[in-house]
């Protein structure tokens, strides 16, 4: 059972850092929780487990801000630990404490994904504090380069590199896999008519449009211009015919209000089912033909293209 240390502590206003410090070494978790008490600043509230498997508990339980991690656990050596806390909790930043100087694991435990490595041998409490809060600010960093490299900025969707990455995982985790493609219908002449930021706003207000239609059972993405894309997942085109057409009605009817005009906007869509170990370019190349014969037959409508 984990227990929040007698050294917990929270002061004033600002939060404290919390950390899930898991170290089977009663005496050496007590000496890092009091160098954790006594460090300066909004300070850091500690809670403590004595395995790794007592750790994997509490995190699917729990959130921390950060994880100071002993690589010599009875149930957990060296990287392996770091693997299974990674596993249940992706986003954690993790310091590792290595035993007698190993400088050597503790670099290999920074390629495998730690933020940094201290020496138990060395550690003293400023260097503790220092570290945790280093290693939090880089990781912050980190996600949000992370975040930025997959999300297009107009739209907050996730874009075209996101949108392959996701395409492998789905690919390799759904018995049946959709794609849609969708285009807005006649966009030039919104630039044209009313600028630039109008049409902006429109696919922004689109997105959403499509996102709340969609919920779960899709993953959006913008796909450049003014041409989203949707995985769906766990759907045959038939099926993902009607998801889609309810959502080009929930365009065509969404109010596009733009200062005191309000814009009939609509949209086209095509659509394709991905084949067993099939190129998502080549998925692509299909939903995009299917997407012309949906604008050549009089815009605001679906076609569907299967291979065949
Ligand atoms: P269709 O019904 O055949 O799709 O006609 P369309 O006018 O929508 O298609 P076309 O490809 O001729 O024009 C798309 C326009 O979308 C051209 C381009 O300037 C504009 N566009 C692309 N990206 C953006 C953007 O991020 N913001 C704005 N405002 N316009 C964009
Ligand atoms: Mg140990
Ligand atoms: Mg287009
Ligand atoms: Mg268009």
């Amino acid at each position: 059972m984990i227990t929040a240390g007698p050294w917990g502590m929270t002061k004033n206003t600002v939060a404290a850092t919390s950390v899930l410090l898991i170290e089977d070494q009663k005496s050496e978790a007590l000496l890092l929780a009091r160098f954790l008490k006594n460090s300066r600043g909004a300070g850091f509230s500690v809670d403590h487990a004595t395995s790794l498997a007592e750790a994997v508990r509490t995190l699917a339980t729990s959130e921390y801000d950060i994880c100071l991690l002993d690589l010599g656990l009875p149930d957990g050596q060296g990287l392996d630990s770091l693997h299974r806390i990674r596993a249940v909790d992706a986003r954690l930043p993790i310091v590792v404490l290595t035993g007698n100087d190993d400088e050597e694991l503790g670099l290999l435990a920074i390629e495998t994904g730690a933020q940094d490595f201290m020496a138990k041998s060395n550690v003293s409490g400023q260097l503790v504090a220092r570290s945790l809060r280093f290693s939090m600010a880089r990781h912050k960093k980190m996600l949000g380069i992370a975040a930025d490299a997959n999300t297009d900025v107009l739209t907050g969707l996730p874009n075209r590199r996101q949108l392959d990455h996701r395409f492998s995982e789905m690919q390799s985790t759904c018995d049946a896999l959709t794609v849609a493609l969708i285009d807005v219908d006649y966009f030039k002449k919104i630039n044209d008519g009313h600028g630039h930021l109008v049409g902006d706003r429109v696919l922004q207000k689109l997105s959403n449009v499509i996102q709340d239609s969609l919920g779960q059972r899709a993953q959006a993405a913008r796909f450049g211009g003014e041409e989203f894309a949707l995985l769906i997942p766990e759907t045959s085109a038939e099926q993902a015919l009607d998801l889609v057409v309810d959502l080009l009605s929930k365009i065509e009817s969404a109010p596009f209000q733009i200062e005191n005009t309000r814009l009939n906007v609509t949209a086209s869509a095509g659509i394709s089912a991905v084949g067993k170990n099939e190129k998502l370019e080549d998925i692509l190349k299909r939903t995009d033909e299917a997407l012309y014969d949906a604008k050549r037959s009089g815009r605001n409508r679906c076609c569907v293209k299967n291979a065949i």
